[in-house]
């Protein structure tokens, strides 16, 4: 069986007291689905969230980092650090960093690779841009994001590895694909990862979606047998919203 998951990405929003605010909002939500329940506040939010979050089931994960274990890296954080806060997962590859931090596909195994020697997991985002999509030609970006940032590795870190896929043209627009569109590029991305590493690894890998997910549309793409689970935006910053596609499941 398959790990549902339900990750909220915080991103750069949130000061220290509006973190407390919204984690004493998240505290008082019910959870009535199996789904595993992931936040992502800033760096410097981590330790106050992991504090204050530790007796419950929600689990505090970092949004990025560096590729080096220390070093002369002015405003990077390394895995270490991060797993010093208590945090065991972090994303990587998400689309901003990808954009305006020009992170590449050869950067991000090396940071892969750096998340899983600390035996962390990773949640490793890609998707294709709109042009791509038009074009015809999202599968095969996609499936270059994954090759080139994860087939070098061993099959055994797939236990540590859960994938977002995440087309661009709806992180944040509120232009969501269509449920179908996303079972089909979850489908396609199994049988990549079945290609190479074989089916069973294929069908243990939990497959998230992201763009645009809501309390109202999350129940439909969640039905689909290949979505296991959302990486989500702009509704996890409020936790009745948040709760509402937890409990989508
Ligand atoms: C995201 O940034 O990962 C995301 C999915 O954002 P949103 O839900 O706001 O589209």
């Amino acid at each position: 069986m398959r790990k549902k998951i339900v990750a909220g990405n915080w991103k750069m929003n949130n000061d220290l007291s509006l973190t407390e605010g919204l984690i004493t909002d998240l505290k008082s939500q019910s959870k009535t689905s199996d789904a595993q329940v992931m936040v992502a506040p800033t760096f410097t939010n981590l330790w106050p969230a992991f504090q204050s979050l530790r007796e419950t089931d929600i689990e505090v994960v970092a949004q990025n980092m560096h590729f080096a274990e220390n070093g002369a890296y002015t405003g990077e954080i390394s895995a270490s650090m991060l797993k010093s806060v208590g945090v065991k997962t972090v994303i990587l590859g998400h689309s901003e960093r990808r954009a305006y931090f020009n992170e590449t596909d050869e950067l991000l195994a090396k940071k892969v690779d750096a998340a899983l020697n600390n035996e962390m997991t990773v949640i490793f985002c890609f998707g294709e841009e709109l042009d791509d999509r038009k074009s015809g030609n999202h599968e095969h970006v996609v499936e270059s994001q994954i090759k080139n940032a994860l087939f070098h590795l061993e099959t055994s870190a797939f236990s540590n590895i859960i994938l977002a896929y995440e087309p661009v043209w709806a992180i944040g627009t509120g232009e969501t694909a269509s449920p179908e569109q996303a079972q089909d590029m979850h489908a396609f991305i199994r049988t990549t990862l079945a290609n190479k590493y074989g089916s069973e690894i294929a069908d243990s890998v939990s497959i998230l979606y992201g763009g645009s997910v809501k309390p109202n549309n999350a129940k439909e793409i969640f039905s689909k047998p290949d979505v296991d689970g959302g990486l989500i935006g702009g509704a996890s910053l409020k936790a009745e919203d948040f709760f509402a596609i937890v409990n989508a499941f």
